[in-house]
């Protein structure tokens, strides 16, 4: 009975939605005060939003749950490489939002313009502005434009990044497609930190294990500005024994900073400046250096490129009741990974339940697994749990939990961690989405 009144107040007010929003535009108390669990906006609907949203309205069924996000489908960042061997469909990585509604989230597709911390109110692209009680923030990585010249917003259309999954990722297929045999893919890695850190190697592989099959003359540079990568031994070895790594004829070369792998500039769509040389490539996917989604730095929550937060509860320490989550976030030592903000999701909602209820918040502990598929039949993974120093305010790996594929693995193993990695996908995105 009130849920149709309201939707008929909502209708009639136009430029506001959702209950909160009703408190702001008639300056009400909060739905909080009203006698509920309160009202939390989520921004951004990827791994870290989605997964927030759902455990609020799992830890507590009076929390009213509102996720803003720009898209009305999100595409997985993981398994996105496998988009470019041609062993998944972008379909395959795409999901909605149901799940979510069947959750009780109250999902808006809109774009969120802005956060006042003193009204406690976001504003939205649509003309909306939601109330909350808190507010959980998840928008991930944009890029640093300006630091390689020649590459910006509109350029990597052509050129794309792929490091969004979506129509760029298409298009890097469709490039690789269309190459000849015997033509030359360069991958440009980012700096650290950087969303994914064994991304752009496992995206070498996949590309590679697509050559193996379609291409085999073809090769893939890798031109990086650091002198060392996440699983370096494990994927080396994974070249080695698939695409000849270390050899004349190796079809996979990664020249590292100290050798010249830092890009300067696009010269050309098939041209690079390197630092010390230039390099030709008749495919270039560029990712470029990374820092916190757009919105985050509207709303004043970042310090240098990233947003600095309580670990313990993922609270801003700049603005009170603004929570920041995922690859956006300063959560060091946790990697910038789907299962990382899938983790911190989880503890950011038990905390922003108990501060709802006025509760201290207990102690959490936060867990990280990330797979990578080098080839056919070939997987290997790095797994940490963590705990919190709450002292310095870090996030520690838990000695002895944890670990990497053990180099030198047999066959069975490579192939198990395959079969796990695909399994991984299945629960994570019905964990966070389902
Ligand atoms: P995202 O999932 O990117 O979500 C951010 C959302 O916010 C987006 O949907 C965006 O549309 C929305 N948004 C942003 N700004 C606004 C706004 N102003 N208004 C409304 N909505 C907004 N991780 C793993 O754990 N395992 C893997 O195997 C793995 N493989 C990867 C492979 C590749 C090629 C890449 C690029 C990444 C991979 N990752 C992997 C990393 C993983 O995808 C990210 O770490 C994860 O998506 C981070 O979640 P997030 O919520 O911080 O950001």
């Amino acid at each position: 009975m009130y849920k149709v009144n309201r939707r008929k107040f909502i209708r009639g007010l136009g430029t506001v939605a959702g209950g909160a929003a009703i408190a702001a535009s008639t300056g009400c108390v909060s739905s909080h005060a009203m006698g509920r669990g309160g009202h939390v906006v989520v921004i951004g609907g990827g791994t870290g939003g989605a997964t927030t949203a759902k455990y609020l309205r799992r830890l507590n069924e009076n929390v009213q749950v509102t996720l803003i996000e720009s898209n009305p489908i999100h595409h997985t960042c993981y398994l996105s490489n496998e988009v470019l061997s041609g062993d998944r469909s972008l379909d395959d990585i795409s999901v909605g939002y149901d799940g979510l509604k069947a959750h009780g989230v109250k999902v808006v597709i809109d774009k969120v313009t802005g956060i006042d911390p003193d009204a406690k109110t976001v504003m939205t692209a649509g003309g909306d502005k939601f109330k909350y009680d808190r507010c959980v923030v998840s928008p991930g990585v944009d890029f640093k434009w300006e630091a390689i010249g020649g590459y910006d917003a509109a350029t990597s259309e052509r050129t794309p990044h792929a490091w969004k999954a979506g129509p760029q990722t298409l298009t890097l297929r469709q490039q690789l497609v269309a190459m000849d045999d015997g033509g030359t893919v360069a991958i440009v890695a980012p700096p650290n930190p950087f969303r994914c850190p064994p991304g752009p190697y496992e995206r070498a592989s996949q590309i590679a294990m697509y050559f193996k099959h379609h291409k085999p003359k073809s090769k893939i540079l890798i031109l990086d500005p650091k002198d060392a990568f996440s699983k370096q031994g494990l994927f080396k070895q994974a070249w080695t024994r698939m695409y000849g790594f270390g050899t004349d004829n190796s079809m996979i070369e990664w020249v590292g900073g100290a050798g010249g792998g830092k890009v300067l500039a696009l010269k050309s769509p098939t041209l690079l400046e390197g630092d010390i040389e230039d390099f030709k490539a008749d495919v270039i996917n560029i990712i470029p250096p990374q820092k916190a989604g757009q919105i985050a730095f509207a709303a004043g929550l970042t310090e240098g490129d990233w947003c600095p937060v309580n670990k313990k509860t993922f609270e801003s320490t700049i603005h009170k009741n603004i929570h920041v989550i995922g690859d956006a976030s300063s959560a060091a030592k946790m990697p910038k990974s789907g299962y990382a903000a899938n983790s911190q999701a989880k503890v950011c909602a038990a905390a922003v339940v108990d501060l709802l209820a006025g509760r201290d918040p207990g102690e959490p502990s936060y867990v990280n697994t990330c797979y990578s598929i080098a080839g056919d039949d070939y997987g290997f993974s790095v797994a940490a749990v963590y705990r919190l120093d709450a002292e310095a305010n870090m996030i520690n790996g838990v000695k002895g939990a944890g670990g990497l594929t053990p180099m030198d693995a047999d066959a069975e193993t490579l192939k198990r961690e395959v079969a796990f990695a695909h399994s991984w996908y299945d629960n994570i995105v019905h964990d966070s989405f389902g």
